[in-house]
């Protein structure tokens, strides 16, 4: 963080990013380029212990080309809830060989955890937060234990709920990045065609935004790309990125952590 301060002339007394850290780089990276934003980032280490969080999903392999062109050995982190789509998982192992990523991190939901909390393995159909509590927000918390800053796929177009994604965010004292905070639907498919990268298997079956098994259907032409996300249900995140009503049990997760913030 002191060199953070340094580098953006910001006074840092603080053990982590703060709010003003944020701002700064928002500042600093108005109007720059994306790749070249990322390759700075990397380059000049802004970013601390770093790693890019991916679903896998149908527009993840723009971020995580951007990422590897910038420097393939930044970690990437899979939250496997044990409930993904067999095209998901075969769509990761793909990308991470043609990008050449070097590190590559699955982590998983709690063995002991779910055989309290969800050992009928349905627990998705009657408490969906419940469940997105102990399959994906637990193990992101872990997962991000030791990083100073993340790399998030999110996208303002995706959906009302995701409207004005800074670039850099605090969250915790942690630094989020959305390098794609400001990309809309047109660029992605041009990138896509301009590196020919190659699309979820599910998407050509109507899945515009890929979730888990159970809780992702398929798209009717004009709805919303995340429309078929919890289908019938209040519920449009998982928990990472939002804040929710506080109703789930949350007993699983890390004395302090707050899930849904
Ligand atoms: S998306 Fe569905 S199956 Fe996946 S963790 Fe959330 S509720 Fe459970």
């Amino acid at each position: 963080m002191a060199e953070l301060a340094r580098k953006l002339d910001v006074i840092d007394t603080a053990p982590a990013f703060t709010l003003a850290d944020a701002d700064a780089l928002n500042a600093r990276f108005d109007g720059v380029d994306t790749l070249e934003m990322l390759q700075t980032l990397f380059a000049e280490n802004i970013l601390g212990e770093v790693a890019v969080v991916s679903s896998f999903g149908t527009e993840s392999a723009v971020l995580l080309d951007l990422v590897a062109r910038a420097d393939p050995s930044i970690p990437v982190i899979f939250v496997d809830t044990l409930k993904m789509f067999p095209e998901t998982l075969a769509y990761r192992e793909e990308l991470i060989a043609r990008f050449g990523f070097t590190d590559s991190q699955v982590v998983t939901p709690k063995p002991e955890v779910l055989a309290e909390k969800d050992e009928s393995e349905l627990r998705w159909s009657y408490d969906p937060d419940g469940c997105c509590a102990i399959r994906k927000v637990e193990p992101m918390a872990r997962a991000k234990a030791g990083l100073d800053s993340w790399i998030s796929g999110r996208k303002a177009f995706q959906s009302h709920t995701r409207q004005n994604i800074a670039r850099f965010e605090v969250e915790d004292g942690r630094l989020k990045l959305n390098p794609l905070g400001d990309w809309v639907k047109e660029d992605l498919e041009a990138y896509f065609e301009a590196r020919n990268l190659p699309r979820h298997p599910l998407e050509a079956k109507g899945f515009l935004s890929v979730g888990c098994a159970p809780c992702t259907s398929p798209v009717k032409p004009g709805e919303d790309a995340r429309a078929g996300r919890w289908r019938g249900w209040d519920k449009t995140e998982c928990g990472i990125h939002s804040s929710g009503d506080g109703e789930s049990d949350n007993s699983a997760l890390p004395p302090g952590y707050e899930p849904f913030l």
